[in-house]
């Protein structure tokens, strides 16, 4: 059974559709699998700079509980 023939939009190499091909439909097999790990390094550095950036709330946060506090004293 033959596949639909499509273009890879990131490599411009035919590639068949298969039904069960991971990834974009737009893409090519080799093309969806850097993707796909690429998106989980980018989760995980984006968990970081989430964290980084609570952290960093949390100290403007107390700074600004100090300020009141000072004032209000
Ligand atoms: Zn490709």
């Amino acid at each position: 059974m033959a596949f639909p023939i499509k273009t890879c939009v990131v490599c411009s190499e035919e590639f068949e559709l298969r039904p069960d091909k991971p990834g974009f439909a737009n893409r090519c097999p080799a093309c969806s699998e850097p993707e796909s790990a690429g998106s989980s390094e980018k989760s995980r550095l984006d968990a970081l700079a989430r964290k980084a950036e609570s952290e960093l709330n949390e100290a403007r946060r107390s700074a600004i509980r100090d300020m009141l506090y000072r004032k209000e004293s």
